[in-house]
């Protein structure tokens, strides 16, 4: 095994690839971008089907997104733009080429530089960018098994689509923070209002992983972001039990089997015969529109954390999880306009919300559940109307519905019970279920605890605890009495 000197060197880079879900069409053609959920081969084209003859057209707003995305990880925009030819052949890669970017062979990649803040055990980090650069996204395989019989269709509605691709520096030592890049950069994506991650596929990565002077590892295609950290754990164990097993190689991340597999030789960028693209003449991208794209620029998670730290007084390292996402900043915020305390909503909305959310899959932006209904929950526990524990069980109820709080606190008869009316025939028949532990509990504090948990149990929590205790001290006192 390795010295702790040398895991020290471990070295992780990613490459993000990432749709611009905000384009209503591809990159090169007039052909529409909203290929989920479409039959097969509907959105394609002779551009998109890369027949012969064809002439690519640059999507503008595709290339002012891009410059937006490098303006926001503060990567220095190139004063034009050139895409170079990728060759290789890959049956979802009809013209034997991808149209991509290349930094080398006369090409240039829209941006270079720049880099990725991640906030790591309460210290801010900056993960340097190597380049940032636009690129078509190939078509898709569809493997289908029917009596006994695999086949394989091409469905070229995803050819075209227009992907930017971020390309770190290998310069993260450990997998957690590849995690923290993935979400940072997604959620600075969807601040941008670029990308919309509740799309299926959208945002993908791939990874490599090395010690310094030792082989590579690379990673491709994984969507997940746990998914990436736990493959990066898997190659890191190997690295440091096996270090000189394997030279430089590619792996495939297997979801359901929670390991990585070699899936081919790593093609040297030689293979590749990169050369700048004929048919796309060069944009020449000046000051002025940058300046005009920048100064269009929404507010950044950096910029609304510090934010949202100035203005609510909570801590910055619980900003930082609650912007690490946009849909729950959106609601963190929303829910603190109808009830200022930021505290307390972010207790709520993180701790019970999320985690219901997550467990039940459901998509943040889509939930049914709303801000005003988790405002009106938590003034329900302030006031004294519910316990914290029955607003608990509430939440886990009407977070998949979005059912109003107050109706179904009605509905289920969950208020707490003040009345001593209402809770001496629970305590009487407790007592007489348990005679013998009347005069104990006259004589041990202790006992008299027993019941109050015992009774409250009984009514699902939600006695107010002192009038409970009273009305049991009282109809003990009672009994001792008659007895
Ligand atoms: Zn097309």
């Amino acid at each position: 095994m390795l010295s702790q000197e040398e895991t020290g060197k471990l070295k992780i880079g990613l490459e993000i690839h990432v749709q611009l879900t905000n384009l209503r069409t591809k990159l090169f053609c007039p052909c529409p971008s909203d290929y989920r959920g479409k039959k097969p081969n509907e959105n394609v084209c002779p551009i998109c089907l890369g027949l012969p003859g064809t002439l690519p057209q640059v999507n503008k707003r595709a290339v002012e997104s891009a410059i937006a995305v490098c303006l926001a990880f503060g990567a220095k925009v190139q004063p034009y733009v050139v895409f170079s030819r990728k060759n290789y052949f890959y049956p979802d890669m009809n013209k034997n080429y991808q149209i991509t970017q290349y930094d080398k062979a006369g090409g240039t990649t829209i941006g270079v530089g720049g880099y990725v803040t991640i906030s790591l055990d309460g210290e801010r980090k900056k993960i340097p960018l190597r380049r940032i650069q636009i690129e078509e996204d190939p078509g898709r395989l569809v493997h289908v098994e029917k009596n006994g019989v695999r086949k394989t269709y091409i469905d070229y509605n995803r050819a075209g689509i227009a992907l930017v691709e971020i390309v770190t520096e290998p310069a993260m030592h450990q997998p957690r923070e590849a995690r923290m890049v993935l979400e940072k950069v997604q959620t600075t994506l969807e601040h941008l209002g670029v990308l919309d991650p509740s799309f299926e596929g959208s945002m993908r990565c791939d990874a490599n992983i090395s010690y310094a002077g030792g082989a590579r590892i690379e990673i491709k295609n994984i969507s997940s972001f746990k998914e990436v950290e736990q493959a990066l754990r898997f190659e890191q164990l190997r690295l440091e039990y096996l270090p000189k097993i394997e030279s430089t190689v590619t792996k495939r991340w297997g979801e359901k089997e929670g390991i990585t597999a070699t899936s081919r030789e790593k093609e040297m960028e030689e293979d590749y015969r990169y050369f700048p693209e004929p048919d796309i003449p060069p944009i020449i991208i000046d000051e002025e529109i940058i300046e005009k794209i920048r100064k269009n620029l929404p507010e950044l998670p950096d910029d609304r954390i510090e934010r949202l730290v100035r203005e609510y007084g909570i801590s910055e390292r619980l900003a930082s999880i609650i912007v690490s996402e946009k849909p729950i900043a959106d609601f963190f915020e929303k829910t603190v306009k109808i009830l200022n305390e930021p505290e307390d909503v972010a207790h709520w909305l993180m701790n019970e919300v999320v985690r219901r959310w997550r467990e039940c899959g459901i998509d943040y932006r889509y939930s049914r559940f709303k801000p005003e209904n988790l405002a009106k929950l938590i003034r329900m526990v302030k006031e004294g109307v519910i316990t914290t524990r029955i607003a608990k069980q509430v939440l886990w109820e009407i977070v998949p519905t979005g059912e109003d709080v107050e109706e179904y606190v009605k509905r289920t008869g969950l208020r707490i019970i003040r009345d001593p009316e209402e809770l001496s025939p629970v305590i009487a028949k407790f007592l007489d279920d348990n005679p013998r532990l009347i005069k104990e509990a006259f004589e041990n504090e202790r006992v008299l605890d027993y019941i109050c948990g015992e009774v409250q149990k009984r009514l699902q929590g939600r006695a107010d605890p002192i009038i409970l205790r009273k009305e049991i001290e009282r109809l003990i006192g009672e009994k001792m009495k008659n007895a």
